[in-house]
């Protein structure tokens, strides 16, 4: 193939994920995105193997390859529970990191077989190419395998707070530059991996600190670098559709990071340097009534039939207790009895971003029934109902009302100003940022004590009577 016909075919498949991208920006449009992301994707692993004409053991080497890394990528999509997606993602996001690594290592010991020069000899622009690769991917790797574990629970999801770590951090950061400076001068192979070393542990300092509600923005973060990543080794292989590729995903995911911290009312910088979240659990007011007013599903079936206007706030619950399918059935019967019915959703609701967006739409929820939180806040002070099924960080008033509290300027939904609000959960235990929820104590809340979806269902099952 020629390096013209190449490089054409690399554009399309660019074009294509920039396709890609816009489709999945809506969810009518998402399955034509995700068909334009695959087409390109096919076009571009095509090409590569057709212009680098790799000989025959090399072929069947990278088909080998091609067949593992896809067949056990399939197998684990296929079988990983919705809720465990977040950390599968960061699980695979470290993968990129460390494949960033390799393929920088592979270019520093054999640059002949990259094209960038001989051993010894590697063009400047080769190597300071490679070590900001080198650099993204090992802080990439450690960083996410830092969230993996804190998304699944194996590490605590606090933030682990070292002292004068803003210190350590930044001396970290400049022996980093001061080491890249030496290797592009000095091509020596113990200053690469002094880099290597200095990455990945700056990796697992900048991720530990972050913690509580402010774990999405690292999702959507650590997503923006193994994009980086991606076309730092773009980059040292000279793979047009790689760096393309990397760009798209280093950037969709810095602009993804911003609009979350948006959402969360955060400062980007102040998430990076972490500490945020979860690290004093509110105290809960103490001159406060701690009783709970509790119903059942009877209750709930009551005040729901009877109301004019219900909305509807999932959260992580509704996820973990696969609950959509029986709301979905709830929010039915709620419109024939002439129930006005809307949802609402938090920018963080769930463990990843559009977690509650896709779990409705697998309910086949109408789409112009789903609003964002900006779009319906007003509108709580108007419900009779907030049937909140699983949620529980994204409606805690503490995040308005007080100034101590960690989760202190996070936008919430406004639940607390509908008539009644309805709080499906299995406890009073906290949510994902581990603070009290005073708004369980207050007046117009019921507490329905009770796994989401049997409550759900049961309450189903009560309005039939
Ligand atoms: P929360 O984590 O605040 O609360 C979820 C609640 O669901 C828990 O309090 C739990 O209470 C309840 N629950 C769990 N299982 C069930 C079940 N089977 N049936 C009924 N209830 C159940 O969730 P939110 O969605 O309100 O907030 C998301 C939080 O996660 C935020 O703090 C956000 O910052 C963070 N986060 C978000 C990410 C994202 O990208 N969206 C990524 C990482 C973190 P109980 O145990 O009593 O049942």
């Amino acid at each position: 193939m020629s390096a013209n016909l190449a490089s054409f075919l690399y554009l399309v498949s660019g074009i294509l994920f920039i396709l890609a991208l816009r489709g999945l920006s809506h969810p009518t449009t998402s399955r034509q995105g995700n068909v334009y992301g695959m087409v390109g994707m096919a076009i571009a692993i095509g090409t590569t193997l057709l212009y680098a004409t790799p000989s025959f053991g090399g072929f069947v080497l990278i088909v080998v390859g091609l067949a593992i890394g896809g067949g056990i990528g399939a197998v684990i999509a296929k079988r990983i529970a919705m809720t465990a997606m977040p950390q599968l993602v960061a699980a695979f996001h470290s993968l990129v990191g460390l494949a960033a690594v390799m393929v920088a290592a592979a270019a520093l010991y054999a640059p002949e077989s990259f094209g960038i020069g001989t051993l010894g000899a590697i063009h400047a622009q080769a190597l300071v190419e490679m070590s900001l690769g080198v650099a993204i991917g090992a802080i990439t790797f450690t960083g996410s395998v830092i969230a993996f574990l804190k998304l699944d629970g194996r590490m605590s999801g606090k933030p682990i707070l070292l002292p004068m770590r803003h210190v350590v951090n930044a001396g970290l950061a400049i022996a980093l530059v001061v080491l890249i400076v030496l290797l592009v001068t000095t091509q020596s192979t113990t200053i690469f991996w002094l880099i290597v070393a200095a990455s990945l542990v700056l990796g697992v300092l900048i991720i530990i600190p972050i913690g509580g509600a402010d774990m999405p923005v690292v999702v959507s973060m650590l997503n923006s670098y193994s994009g980086w990543a991606a076309a730092g080794i773009g980059f040292t292989l000279g793979n047009l559709a790689l760096i393309i590729t990397g760009a798209l995903v280093g950037s969709s995911g810095a602009i993804l990071s911003y609009i979350m911290c948006k959402g969360m009312n955060r400062s980007f910088i102040s998430v990076i340097l972490g500490g945020f979240g979860g690290e004093t659990a509110a105290a809960a007011d103490d001159d406060m009534d701690r009783t709970v007013k509790q119903g059942s599903a009877d209750d709930a079936a009551y005040l729901m039939a009877n109301a004019q206007k219900v909305i509807i706030v999932p959260g992580y619950g509704m996820a973990v207790a696969q609950a959509q399918h029986a709301l979905r059935e709830l929010a039915d019967k709620l419109k024939e009895a002439g129930v006005e019915v809307k949802y609402a959703i938090h920018p963080v609701a769930g463990r990843m971003p559009g977690h509650m967006n896709v779990l409705l739409a697998e309910a086949q929820v109408p789409y112009d029934e789903v609003f964002e939180l900006e779009d319906i806040n007003s509108e709580f002070a108007q419900a009779d109902v907030a049937y909140v099924i699983g949620a529980n960080d994204v409606t805690n008033p503490a995040a308005r009302d007080d100034k101590s509290s960690p989760i202190y300027g996070m936008p919430i939904l406004d639940v607390d100003k509908a008539r009644t609000c309805l709080f499906v959960k299995r406890s009073l235990g906290s949510g994902y940022a581990g603070i009290d929820n005073t708004l369980f104590y207050k007046d117009g809340t019921m507490m329905l004590l009770g796994d989401a979806k049997k409550m759900t269902e049961d309450i189903v099952k009560a309005m039939d009577h």
